[in-house]
């Protein structure tokens, strides 16, 4: 009866005041307290505002600029309350509904509101108000004048193009015949050539349509600069787009409008660029598609490999994933015939694969932490003119800092983590005497100074225990005080244009031995590089996330990649205490399929992804027992749910919360609930129902879902 009264006194309002009914717009704003708030549509913009639409609002006494998700008969706030609409942002690109889609598929998939999706993938140079002094030339038109065309033809330039390998050419004529959605999976090791099919790709889809517009993704900002001159050399006369988070906010929004516009017909991006509006989509690319670097961890945890094969679906396009190891949801698609697999067996130079062998090492190493044969090797390839790399994927001096006496160890104040001893760079070295240290958590960012004595029992005994890449750098240069030594980690790639200059001094023959993490595994051509040495790959080995294996095996088949990759005699030396494990023997077999094939077995016995689906609820609170109190909670209100459906009892199960690996990050204790299913939807039905639940139960804890969570 409510209802009712409700209607006639509506009605009775507009027939009262003699217009039609007042218009509410739900706007996506980004301020941190909600993701979306309602305004008034005014009489001047009636019916010129759709969803799409980019519209100027009042926010407390300043303005935004929103983006309007749909408009509405009330308002969820009172009416009274509602503010109208300033106007509506004219100069905005028109949302297309397939960018819509986009946005409201990866907010449900992900049970996120739409806004928190939207926002973010508008650079936010685009979003903010311009001032009283910029009126006269709005954000909009600089970044339109900022992004210039090149001059030239638009046609490829094939003058530098090698020749096609037989399998290169049939993988091509496969993607050029496709019609209409289709994803395929390139599988070929570093140096068959997926770049040159990429190229060719691109060629292709730009010239069916002259509108066409191709995504190219690769996982990396470092890696973004190198596709993106080999795609400008073989288009000097079309217009390339740029998007990644390191781009100055003016450059990012030049990009950005550009491809919206459709005056960029290829975009190079991360992650984020599988977000920006494309209209005239016709062809994407995924580079390096098992990189962990695609899924997204903040705000909305999107997997941006996923989210492209949805838009490909979308658009009914073709999408190219690219890998010598490819991820495991990849590769037992393309097992099924799901994926269309295309392999590229050899290497496009030529050049035999690497040979791999595995060293048995023992607990108890020299200081440069080699084994006498790895030694011998580095000392020949250098006695040679030649080039070798030591791989540690682990930065920093040492990992932890211990009293001989007690046996006091260097812990995080903050987080259950011990902190790392980092050398420091000095600025006048030879004022101080020798070099000077830090105490540093890889967590939280914590530092300190190395204390003179233990804290604990005041013994001046305190040594660095095990080895980061500025140890083995030091060691290194006493073993070997002939070469000329470089190291590439994150620490170095800090100071701006230190990446790039040591980069230079390896490409410019001025160094003879490289030293680093997985920055130096991944795109880097070095020529005249003929032995790798992987120094410790153990730690990998037996972490507890079920997917280290698989990402160890992609470092080490990446990093191994570099070497020879242009010599003949390409060696690769993977030290370990653990020469049976298979993984080493498919390494050494290059035996992607083997050790794949294996791992899929292993995943399906226990009903891991791909098998199985997940969904992990993690939560962080100031006490243990608060996080674990509220997920303990969670599962009590999951169980009750899945207790009232059978259908959901018998397909969703859901585990105990525990504390995360790292329990105590910066002072705040986390715990996390992991939800499984054989079932996609039924997991997604099982979280709809549930997740509304949870604000009630959280009390002071804060939560996130990660759906299809990388890390467990
Ligand atoms: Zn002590
Ligand atoms: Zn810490």
């Amino acid at each position: 009866m409510a209802r009712t009264d409700d209607r006639q006194a509506s009605v009775s309002a507009v027939e009262a005041d003699g217009t039609t009914g007042r218009r509410y717009a739900r706007v996506a704003l980004d301020v941190p307290i909600a993701p979306c708030f309602d305004y008034l549509v005014p009489p001047a913009l009636d019916g010129r505002i759709a969803a799409g639409d980019w519209v100027l609002v009042p926010w407390g006494r300043g303005r935004k600029i929103g983006i309007v998700l749909g408009l509405a008969d009330t308002a969820e706030i009172a009416a009274e309350k509602v503010r109208p609409i300033m106007g509506r942002v004219d100069e905005a690109p028109p949302s297309s509904s397939a960018w819509l889609e986009l946005i409201d598929f990866t907010a449900r998939y992900y049970h996120r509101h739409p806004g928190e999706v939207m926002l973010p993938a508008v650079p936010k140079l685009l979003r903010t108000p311009p001032s009283a002094r910029q009126r006269k030339e709005s954000a909009f038109a600089r970044a339109r004048k900022r992004f210039v065309a090149p001059a030239g033809s638009p046609s490829p330039d094939m003058a530098a193009a090698p020749g096609l390998k037989p399998a290169q050419a049939e993988a091509l004529a496969a993607l050029e015949q496709g019609e209409g959605f289709g994803v395929f999976l390139l599988h070929g090791v570093t140096g068959s050539g997926k770049t040159e099919v990429y190229l060719r790709f691109i060629a292709s889809r730009l010239a069916a349509d002259p509108i066409a517009q191709v995504l190219v993704l690769v996982p990396e900002i470092a890696l973004t600069p190198q596709l993106a001159e080999r795609v400008r050399a073989r288009f000097p006369g079309e217009p390339i787009a740029i998007l990644h988070s390191g781009l100055a906010e003016g450059e990012r929004a030049a990009s950005w409008l550009a491809v919206a516009d459709g005056r960029a017909r290829i975009l190079v991006g991360t992650r984020l660029a599988v977000l920006a509006p494309v209209p005239g989509l016709a062809g994407i690319i995924v580079d390096e598609e098992h990189d962990p670097s695609y899924k997204q961890q903040e705000g909305v945890h999107y997997s941006a490999r996923d989210l492209a094969v949805l838009l490909a679906s979308q658009r009914r396009i073709p999408v190219v994933l690219g890998s010598a190891t490819p991820s495991a949801e990849t590769w037992q698609a393309a097992r099924t015939g799901r994926y269309r697999l295309l392999t590229l067996p050899e290497r496009a130079s030529g050049a035999p694969a690497p040979r791999i062998e595995v060293l048995a090492i023992d607990r108890d190493m020299p200081p440069d932490g080699l084994a006498e044969a790895a030694r011998a090797a580095i000392a020949e390839v250098l006695a040679d003119g030649g080039q070798a790399l030591v791989f540690l994927n682990r930065r920093g001096y040492a990992p932890v800092l211990a009293c001989g006496q007690c046996g006091w160890l260097s812990r995080c104040d903050d987080c259950s983590a011990y902190r790392v001893l980092h050398r420091v760079a000095q600025r006048r070295p030879q004022a101080a005497g020798g070099a000077r240290f830090r105490l540093v958590c890889h967590h939280c960012g914590g530092e300190q100074a190395v204390p003179r004595g233990c804290p604990a029992c005041g013994d001046t005994d305190l040594r660095p225990v095990g080895r980061g890449t500025q140890r083995l750098e030091e060691a290194l240069a006493q073993t070997f005080p002939e070469a000329r030594i470089a190291r590439l980690d994150r620490d170095v790639a800090r100071r701006r244009g230190a990446a790039e200059a040591m980069l230079d001094a390896v490409h410019g023959g001025e160094v003879d031995l490289l030293v680093g993490t997985q920055m130096l595994a991944k795109g880097h051509d070095f020529q005249r590089l003929r032995l790798v040495v992987v120094a410790d790959p153990d730690g990998a080995l037996f972490a507890a996330d079920f997917r280290a294996p698989e990402r160890l095996f992609a470092t080490l088949m990446q990093v191994a990649g570099r070497a020879g990759r242009f010599a003949r005699d390409g060696r690769v030396l993977v030290q370990t205490r653990f020469p049976g494990e298979p993984l080493f023997a498919a390494l050494q077999a290059h035996d992607f399929a083997g050790f794949a094939d294996r791992m899929l077995a292993e995943r399906r016995e226990a009903g891991l992804p791909p098998f199985g689906h997940q969904a992990l609820l993690r939560t962080e609170a100031a006490a243990p027992d608060d996080a674990l109190g509220f997920l303990g909670a969670a599962r009590d209100a999951l169980l009750a749910i899945l207790a009232a459906t059978p259908e959901l009892a018998a397909h969703v199960r859901c585990f105990d919360p525990v504390p995360m690996p790292v329990a105590r990050l910066a002072g705040r204790e986390r715990a996390q609930l992991l939800v499984e299913s054989g079932s996609r939807p039924l997991l997604h039905r099982a979280l709809s129902r549930w997740l509304p639940e949870l604000d009630g139960l959280a009390g002071r804890s804060r939560w996130q879902l990660e759906v299809d969570p990388s890390e467990i």
